[in-house]
């Protein structure tokens, strides 16, 4: 089983129950027919931080948050994205979720882990050309994880264009369109640190200085 698969089936929520054949086709139905629509798009740029009591600028996002700010620790650049499979899945998604409810569940999993493994294989590909550089990538945090406010989210995308260049935008509630999107942010240093790939939650170094509180 690929960890895509495996992905969808933990957003479930089947912990280590066994899946039955029945959603295992499902599964795969649904990524087969996400394959055929999703775009997979993203948009990134570096900025200066800097970090002043109790608060970091990105550009000039200025931002209250701690566990950002730990996480950050040490960090003379910040990466900002933004990713999107597109609108296409969100037709997808309203089309089941009006004829067959349960295909649309499993379709919102599996969407999810699409579009992990999409931001994963990137934030990869980000790590080795930044890497030739000197620089080390922490993980991802996005606005809404821990106490970083997820009104954030409307400056970062203004900051990144997003909308002009892969047609993602958020509503008055900071609700990101198409749904399944993502924004981040990735703190770069040049103090030689490897990260687990699934952030600070997965990783071992649980005496890390720069590990992420999540509230
Ligand atoms: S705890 Fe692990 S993933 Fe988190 S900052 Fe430290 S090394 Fe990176």
């Amino acid at each position: 089983m690929d960890r895509k698969t495996k992905e969808a089936i933990r957003y479930l929520g089947y912990g280590k129950n066994a899946v039955d054949a029945d959603t295992k086709r499902l599964i795969s139905d649904s990524f087969r027919e996400l394959d055929q629509v999703a775009e997979q798009r993203m948009v990134y740029r570096i900025f200066e931080l800097q970090e002043t009591d109790g608060q970091i600028t990105i550009g000039s996002l200025l931002i209250e948050s701690k566990a950002l700010k730990k996480n950050m620790k040490g960090c003379e650049k910040a990466l900002m994205l933004g990713a999107t499979l597109g609108a296409e899945v969100d037709r997808l998604l309203r089309k089941y979720e009006l004829t067959d409810m349960a295909k649309a569940v499993v379709l919102q999993a599996c969407a999810a882990a699409i579009l992990e493994e999409y931001l994963d294989t990137r934030q990869e590909e980000l790590k080795e050309d930044l890497g030739r550089e000197g620089w080390y990538l922490r993980p991802r945090f996005s606005p809404g994880y821990g106490d970083f406010d997820i009104r954030h989210q409307k400056l970062v995308l203004r900051m990144l264009e997003s909308e002009k260049k892969i047609g993602l935008m958020a509503t008055d509630s900071c609700m990101l369109i198409p749904t399944k999107s993502v924004t981040a942010v990735i703190g770069l240093s040049k103090t030689p640190i490897s990260c687990h790939r699934q952030g600070c939650e997965a990783c071992d170094k649980t005496d890390c200085t720069y590990r992420r509180a999540t509230s």
